[in-house]
């Protein structure tokens, strides 16, 4: 969204800063919200949706009533001293959750321009130049909000920081060639080998993140692999033989990681109001470890856990 001439902003969940596992050195990571994909096993899911939007932590409610007085439409109520919440007809005009004082109640997106996203990343400045770390834009899948995520990539160019772009590969090639030159390394997530399962799970065709995939690395674009691990839904031989497959086929992969599922998501999403039923658990520190093995045999030299 474009808001006065030359003024690229953006929707923003977070900003973290100090990571060491989104790319080389010490890094900022920028959140972006709005994704395409459906994935049960999301660990951002406050990252799905484009909007601003309203997360309720039943822990930290205090039972003040002030989200019921706030609220034009009634939607907050205390029934024997416990909060009810009406989430389904809600403005998001989140008058509530600025008038509660503990915190239960939460706006998630803040809309920021490039420029006021920047000040907050050079902030580390120093620590990036001492590990030859940098800037990481992530998601949501950040190619939803594409001019800002390839204005902020191209800003933080500009600024000298080395840059990584966190993509589940589901965008067009005019969004991925629109931050091809600014991006100093894809962190490429893939999830799923089997193209039936990769539709039914994600609700994206596998073909496409392939192509966009093979498109980067047709550009030169260095690659890392980011393999989620999720028993249950991917643990699978042949999804390992994929990753190995796929892998021996790029020009320009660096590394491919091994990351293990978190079940943090699903709080996440009992915040947010939504379907947190989806049950997987998380892997061992062994069941990892053999994975990267298994991976090393097949002829893949850089293998890391995440
Ligand atoms: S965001 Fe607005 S409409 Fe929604 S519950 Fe809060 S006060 Fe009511
Ligand atoms: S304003 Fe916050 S703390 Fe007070 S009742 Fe509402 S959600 Fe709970």
């Amino acid at each position: 969204m474009t808001d006065a001439p030359g003024e690229v902003r953006g929707i923003v969940f977070d900003i973290q800063r100090m990571c060491i596992h989104d790319g080389p050195g010490i890094r900022t990571t920028v959140f972006l919200k709005g994704c395409p994909l459906e994935c049960p096993w999301c660990h951002n899911p406050e990252g799905r949706s484009p909007h601003r939007e309203l997360a309720y932590s039943s822990a930290l409610c205090i039972g003040c009533n002030a989200c019921a007085r706030a609220c034009p439409n009634r939607l907050h109520a205390l029934e024997n001293g416990i909060h009810r919440f009406q989430r389904d007809t809600c403005r998001a005009c989140f008058a509530c959750a600025e008038a509660c004082p503990s915190g239960a109640l939460e706006i998630v997106g803040r809309e920021m321009s490039v420029e006021a996203v920047m000040q907050e990343v050079l902030r580390d400045h120093v620590f990036y130049e001492t590990s030859n770390g940098g800037i990481t834009v992530s998601g949501g899948e950040p190619l939803e909000q594409p001019e800002f995520a390839a204005s902020l990539l191209h800003a933080a160019k500009a600024a000298g920081l080395h840059t990584a772009l966190e993509t589940s590969g589901c965008a067009t090639h005019e969004r991925m060639a629109a931050v091809v030159s600014a991006t100093d390394l894809f962190l490429f997530d893939y999830k799923e080998t089997d193209p039936e399962r990769h539709l039914r799970t994600t609700g994206y065709a596998h073909a496409r993140v392939i192509d966009n995939l093979r498109y980067l690395d047709a550009q030169g674009a260095a690659i890392v692999l980011r393999c989620p691990i999720i028993p249950g839904a991917n643990l699978r031989d042949d999804h390992l033989e994929g990753i190995a497959d796929l892998a021996h086929s790029l020009q320009h992969l660096q590394e491919v990681h091994v990351m293990g599922y978190h079940p943090l998501g699903q709080s996440k999403r009992q915040r947010l109001g939504a379907d947190a039923t989806a049950t997987y658990r998380a892997p061992s520190r062994d069941e990892l470890k053999q994975v990267a093995q298994w991976l090393r045999a097949h002829g893949i030299e850089h293998v890391n856990i995440d």
